[in-house]
């Protein structure tokens, strides 16, 4: 018998977001991405391993994770949009 498992990670965009950028040194918009880690069976993604927010400013590309407080925030956010 033969498995072939793997990890992916899929990234999902929920929405823009205000956030001054360390790089570029002023406010500017990030998007809010949430990244999930799933264990795969035959490519296919079968178990979740939890996930995490990220933010990426649009003009850099500098990529952060998200503080607990931003993270309610942007979920806070794409549920609104959501409803
Ligand atoms: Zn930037």
């Amino acid at each position: 018998m033969f498995f072939l498992f793997g990890m992916r990670t899929k990234t999902k965009a929920l929405n823009q977001i205000q956030y001054p950028c360390s790089k570029c040194s002023r406010q500017t918009v990030f998007t809010a991405m949430e990244s999930k880690r799933w264990f795969t069976l035959f490519f296919i993604p079968v178990i979740p391993l939890g996930g995490s927010h990220l933010i990426r400013c649009n003009l850099c590309g500098l990529t952060m994770k998200c503080s607990p407080e931003l993270t309610e925030q942007i979920t806070a956010k794409s549920m609104a949009a959501g409803a």
